[in-house]
This record gives C-alpha cells, structure tokens and sequence, in this order.
C-alpha cells in the first residue's frame, strides 16, 4: 500500500502546468537535511493498494482528490520510491481515467525503477535532496527533471532555473 498525506495544487513543482502534489508518506530514501523528514512515516490515508481476496483490481483513492480539484493540468506523485510498482499502476490508472491530465512522478532515487513504464507519465524527477547541491532550482543541483517524450527522458532542469536577462 502507499498512503499519502495530503494533497495540494501548486503551480512550481512542474513547468507549465497547474499541478495536483500528493504528498505520499513512507519514503525510504533518507536525504541528510530533508525538507520534509516526516514522509518517512507510515502515516495518513490509503491512496492505492493491492487487490484483495481473489480480485485482480487494485483499489485506488484517487478519484475524490483529483475531482475537487478544478483547474489542474497535471497530477504529481510526490513520492514512493518504497513500491515503484503502485506509483507505476496508479499514473496507468490516472492516464486511462484522466485522459486531458498529464502525470508526474518525484522519485528520490538516482536510478529510474525498472517498475516503471514512462508510457503513464509525462514528466519525471529523479535523484536525492544533497544539501551541498541545493534543489532543483539550484543551478548546482544532482537532480534531474525530464519531460517524457515517447520513450525517451529529455532533461528539462534548465526551467527550474531564473534565467538572467542578457544586456
Ligand atoms: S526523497 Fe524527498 S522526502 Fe524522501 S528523504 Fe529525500 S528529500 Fe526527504
């Protein structure tokens, strides 16, 4: 199961869209100097969960969050890296449900998981918060943020970054 704590629309996680953030808990990747080490917690709701008895369907609780969200382009999990499996069938489930959404993953991992298939996402961010490095709009930042184009990861970090006006 992957459980999430809450959920939000933001407008910088993701370039260009207006985005719905699910903040999911349990993460395993233990960042020194972590914004948010409470993540790390098996804490808040279910948001998916493996099918039960002899039911094939994973059972998803998604619908409400994305619903009484008006305006949103875009869903982002924020998090999961402890079952990239349920990140992978939960954007499956939110491209075949939300076809005009687009669907984002933030993975804390250097490495994208073999589980995932990038024909349910439109963006990923990979790599580990390093303090020396700084965040994503941090010129100097290890992660990566990439727009999924076919089958190939495109590096888009460049966005995150204020561009300079040239004289
Ligand atoms: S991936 Fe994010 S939430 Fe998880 S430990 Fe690193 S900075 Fe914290």
């Amino acid at each position: 199961m992957l459980k999430y704590v809450d959920a939000k629309v933001v407008f910088a996680e993701i370039p260009d869209e207006i985005t719905l953030a699910i903040n999911i808990s349990g993460c395993p990747c233990n960042c020194k100097g972590c914004h948010s080490s409470y993540l790390a917690g098996d804490i808040g709701k279910p948001l998916i969960e493996y099918p039960k008895g002899y039911s094939d369907d994973f059972i998803v609780h998604v619908d409400e969050l994305i619903e009484k969200s008006s305006g949103i382009s875009c869903v982002s999990m924020m998090g999961g890296d402890s079952d990239p499996c349920l990140v992978n069938v939960l954007a499956s489930y939110i491209k075949y449900t939300y076809p005009k959404l687009k669907v984002a993953w933030y993975s804390g991992r250097q490495e994208l998981s073999d589980s995932i298939d990038l024909f349910n996402f439109d963006y990923i961010k990979l790599g580990p918060y390093k303090e020396e490095f700084g965040p994503l709009n941090s010129r100097t930042t290890n992660q990566r943020f990439y727009k999924v184009s076919g089958r190939e990861l495109v590096d888009i970090t460049s966005k995150f970054w204020k561009h300079e006006i040239e004289n």
